[in-house]
């Protein structure tokens, strides 16, 4: 399709970033790949907007991918960060900014006894995997497809289907080795998960999870599923871990597990609690914290670890998310949900508006989607005319029709006109997409 219009500093920066970097991008999601056209550079952001190297602003429908909260550049936090910046930037050795954090979401998730901090939401959960057998003295790991957690060499596998199947790598790089002790089932399926514990009796470590899934597009557990999981795992001697670090601190006070009060044995944490800054972490069960190095034979470290600049940065946001901050973030999120039911409804366009707390996205399917299979049969061309729609109408949308969409407190009601605004115009457009197949 060809785009109306046009982004000529966005693509010089582009092509400046293309040379000196695999496309141009230090993510790849961030290329536009999966819908066409310039990846637009920003510049500033300021509460629900953004603001592009060519001068336009857009109301901010991804928050940095879950992370901004309570919206840009939110006073307190940057108050926060440029107090902790002018006492210095990084002291390799303990402070008690690390400790207060730590404290927050220890007071706030009550499976979490003992946390530890990295800088990455990856790094958290390759390393609750390496606790878990460390912990367990097995070697197997049980992941579901569609659920992404980080590039961990051995979360990389999702290709497999059937209980038996180990995992394939999905990526060049991942060796049959690293990702050969990954058992991959369908998400939502506990069946599949019993079978794989009597495959392999007394093999699995553990069996991760996303909370609730928000990276194939937002596929809720099914009633009892995360509890099922828990049963399973706690009769066969494995531990369940719950990927929070998308749902966590935004779905609720205490994340996802604020929600279904499933109790993990380990959690992983990352975007809201940093505050925008690299801070991520994981944690649980104290008799399994404690196998951790120093403390215990498990080795995991970083030297930049608990960060003094970006721990400031996440104590300062999760100290204003309050039970008024939640309730506005849902409200926002329900009122578009709304308004893009409504608009795509108008159009006569198939699709699903799926839910986990405030974290929705769009599927052009009529279907109830359940898992990756159902992710991958939606009519995912449509989206490519509907979000260069919503970026021209100056809302910035997921570019993937397969990512949650996010929202902020900062949201305002006219932040919330525009989306409205621009919305007829985009479900036209999916009405008219032509196409065939998917893009996953
Ligand atoms: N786990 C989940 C559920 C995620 O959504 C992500 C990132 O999107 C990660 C882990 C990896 O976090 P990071 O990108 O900070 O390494």
């Amino acid at each position: 399709m060809s785009y109306s219009y046009e982004a000529p500093v966005s693509q010089a920066l582009f092509d400046r970033a293309s040379i000196v970097t695999p496309g141009g991008v230090n993510s790849p999601v961030r290329a536009f790949r999966a819908v066409g056209g310039t990846p637009r550079f920003m510049v500033s952001g300021d509460g629900p907007y953004l603001t592009d190297a060519d001068g336009r602003d857009y109301v901010d429908l991804v928050c940095s991918w879950g992370p901004m909260i309570l919206g840009h550049a939110r006073p307190e936090v940057i108050e926060a960060v440029q107090a902790a910046v002018a006492r210095g930037t990084s002291f390799g050795t303990p402070g008690e900014g690390e400790v207060a954090l730590a404290e927050e979401i220890v007071a706030r998730v009550a499976p979490v006894e003992q946390v530890r901090l990295v800088s990455s939401g990856t790094e958290a959960t390759m390393s609750a995997i390496r606790l878990a057998r460390g912990f367990t003295g097995r070697a197997k790991i049980v992941k579901f497809a569609g659920c992404y957690h980080g590039h961990v060499d051995a979360l990389l596998a999702a290709a497999g289907s059937g209980v038996a199947t180990f995992g394939l790598p999905d990526t060049p790089g991942v060796t049959g080795a690293q990702a050969g002790d990954t058992v991959v089932l369908p998400y939502n399926d506990l069946a599949a998960v019993r079978e794989a514990f009597a495959v392999h009796p007394g093999e699995i470590a553990c069996v991760i999870t996303e909370a609730s899934p928000g990276n194939m597009g937002v596929v809720p557990p099914r009633d009892g599923f995360n509890a099922g999981l828990k049963e399973l795992c706690a009769a066969n001697g494995a531990l369940y871990i719950s990927d929070e670090v998308m749902t966590g601190f935004r779905t609720s006070k205490a994340g996802w597990y604020g929600i279904d009060g499933v109790a993990p044995d380990l959690m992983t944490f990352g975007k809201v609690m940093g505050g925008g800054f690299p801070a991520a972490a994981f944690g649980g069960r104290a008799d399994v914290m404690a196998h951790l190095a120093p403390a215990g034979p498990v080795y995991q470290a970083g030297t930049l670890s608990g960060n003094p600049v970006a721990t400031a940065a996440g104590l300062a946001q999760l100290r204003l998310l309050d039970d008024a901050a939640y309730a506005k973030v849902d409200a926002v999120s329900a009122e578009i949900r709304a308004l893009v039911t409504d608009a795509l409804r108008k159009e006569g366009v198939a699709h699903r508006v799926q839910t986990a707390g405030n974290m929705f996205s769009v599927f052009f399917t009529a279907d109830e989607v359940r898992d990756y299979e159902d992710a991958k049969r939606q009519e995912a061309f449509r989206y490519t005319g509907f979000f260069h729609s919503m970026l021209a109408a100056g809302v910035y949308l997921p570019p993937s029709a397969f990512e949650s969409w996010f929202v902020s407190t900062a949201h305002d009601d006219r932040a919330v006109e525009r989306v409205a605004a621009a919305l007829p115009a985009a479900a036209r457009a999916a009405a008219e997409a032509t196409g065939t197949g998917v893009s996953a």
